[in-house]
């Protein structure tokens, strides 16, 4: 049965090749991801039609000696966290594209008026694809989001899922009623805060070590029809921190729906200076306006507010979106001038990483390697991280977005795999490299990685990797603490006793 779906020469981007089993090629798609800095060819690809397909999958490689299978979404890790080496690797795409229908609504009494509202999706659903569905069949969307929508469900709820709507929605892993999960010993389950809340809050954040999603159940809310979408900049990181940890902190009444936020550098330089700055069609940059004595780094503080219909006409919607944004901005303390504000429609504000997308694929950067660093620093310590690391060593810029905003923790639940820092503010920086050509080498730009998250440690920074990337037990044990790591060492014993499961993460050796 597994068999009819193993496609053991193509994976994606070569013919299929029904025949005799083949070794699969080097420059495979499962052999290689976004990061695009290792490669690890598989044994076979498998194209799993429905949970039982990876099920059969599964007991496969528990029937057979030192055989493991790593799920992969959209392969948009950055270091080989979906590949298996001489493994089974798991199209999750396939299984997405195959179940019909793909999403389906639950639940929704009376339209959603006495009752809430689900969306069941398949594991390797896009978020996009989410998004889609949601607004145009029903006026419905999730309320927490990435980003960047071209990744999948299954995906981003092994690791985290977040964008400036975490602080006040929570993270993808905060968004979730229900999973469909096979486990490492190919039995599929359904799982839910009330129903085996254990293997639940283990897969959220699990890093695919403890089963496979073939389905999730996610909350619905009304979609907003348009977004208001504002942009203001910083000279101080004191101001800045202080605004944007103010604005997460409102209550919902006052609070924005979306607060993001990046590091960026005091020159003309077209990508990682003034011109990274306004919104898409907006005002240009002024930098006469900063004052004199900003220094080589600036910061950008990013909200928007959305708008819903209230049965007015649009236009005298947008301009009361407008004066309730310019009431709540008033107290901060951004450079007055340099101010960016767009109306835009809910999906095109949600789609705005696909602009950059497109410009990166034309000019080959999205294809070139991602050197990326993700970590999360407590508000404690993210004036010494800015001092250090942001103003120290990046100061000329990393080409491209450095992401540094706050959520709050409590906003997490502490029963998920999801490692975080101690305080309950805490920020994302993202280091968000587009390797252009002319810059340096990319391994320097691997060291500089390393290098930071020595400064991290040697600092002692209260700070956690979001995407980890470790080698061996003992960083493992360090990245978790030892509460945590004895929990995930103990499901990992429940859920996936021999270790089958994404070997990429390079956490726990296959058991002979
Ligand atoms: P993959 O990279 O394919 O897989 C990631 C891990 O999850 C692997 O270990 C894999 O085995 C496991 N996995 C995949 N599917 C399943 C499944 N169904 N069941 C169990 N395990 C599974 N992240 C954010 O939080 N916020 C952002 O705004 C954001 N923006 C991004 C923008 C870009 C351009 C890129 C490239 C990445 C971004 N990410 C962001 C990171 C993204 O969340 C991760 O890459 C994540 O791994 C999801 O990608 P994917 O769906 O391709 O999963």
């Amino acid at each position: 049965m597994m068999l009819a779906y193993m496609d053991r020469a193509a994976a994606a981007a070569e013919p299929e090749d029904a025949g005799e089993p083949a070794p699969v090629a080097a420059g495979c798609a499962a052999a290689t991801d976004f990061g695009g800095l290792v490669s690890a060819i598989p044994a076979a690809v498998v194209r799993p039609a429905s949970a039982d397909d990876v099920a059969s999958a599964i007991r496969a490689a528990a029937r057979t000696a030192g055989l493991t299978v790593a799920a992969r979404g959209n392969g948009h890790s950055v270091a080989g966290q979906a590949m298996a080496e001489g493994g089974l690797v798991l199209d999750m795409r396939a299984l997405a594209l195959s179940r019909r229908p793909q999403m389906q609504l639950v639940g929704c009494p009376g339209g959603g008026n006495n009752g809430p509202c689900y969306a069941d999706v398949p594991g390797g659903a896009l978020w996009e694809e989410v998004l889609h569905w949601g607004v145009k069949n029903h006026g419905l969307a999730p309320a927490s989001w990435t980003d960047y929508l071209r990744l999948t469900v299954g995906g981003t709820l092994s690791n985290g899922g977040v964008s400036g709507q975490s602080f006040r929605y929570g993270p993808q892993v905060s968004n979730v009623a229900e999973l469909e999960v096979v486990t490492g010993d190919g039995d599929c389950r359904v799982c839910s805060p009330s129903s085996h809340p254990d293997l639940f809050f283990a897969v959220l954040g699990g890093l695919g070590q403890f089963g496979v999603i073939t389905r999730a159940r996610i909350p619905l809310r009304r979609a907003p029809r348009a977004v208001r979408w504002t942009r203001v900049v910083y000279a101080s990181f004191a101001d800045y921190t202080a605004d944007a940890e103010w604005l997460v902190t409102r209550p919902p009444e006052e609070a924005f729906d979306y607060v993001e936020g990046f590091a960026f550098v005091n020159s003309d330089d077209p990508v990682n200076g003034w011109p990274s700055v306004p919104i898409p069609g907006g005002a240009r940059f002024d930098a006469s306006l900063l004052p004199a004595g900003a220094g080589p780094v600036l910061y950008c503080l990013e909200v928007a507010l959305y708008q819903y219909p209230d049965g007015a006409v649009e236009d005298d919607e947008d301009k009361a979106a407008a004066a309730a944004v310019s009431r709540m901005m008033a107290p901060l303390k951004y450079v007055r001038g340099l101010e960016f504000a767009a109306g835009v429609g809910y999906v095109d504000f949600l789609s705005r990483v696909n602009r950059v997308e497109e410009e990166a694929r034309r000019n080959g950067s999205w294809d070139a390697p991602h050197p990326w660093l993700n970590l999360f620093v407590s508000s404690r310590d993210i004036a010494d991280f800015d001092r250090a690391i942001i103003k120290g060593m990046l100061a000329d810029g990393i080409d491209g977005p450095m992401l540094v905003y706050p959520m709050l923790k409590s906003k997490w639940d502490p029963n998920t795999s999801v490692a975080l820092p101690d305080g309950e503010v805490f920020y994302l920086v993202a280091l968000l490299r587009f390797c252009r050509g002319g810059g340096p080498a990319v391994d320097e730009l691997v060291a500089q990685n390393g290098a930071i998250l020595h400064a991290c440690r040697a600092n002692g920074y209260d700070h956690k990797a979001y995407f980890p990337s470790y080698r061996g037990e003992a960083e493992w044990a360090r990245h978790f603490g030892a509460a945590r790591w004895r929990r995930f060492v103990e499901r990992k014993a429940r859920y996936d006793p021999l270790a089958i499961l994404a070997p990429g993460q390079k956490i726990f050796p296959r058991a002979p």
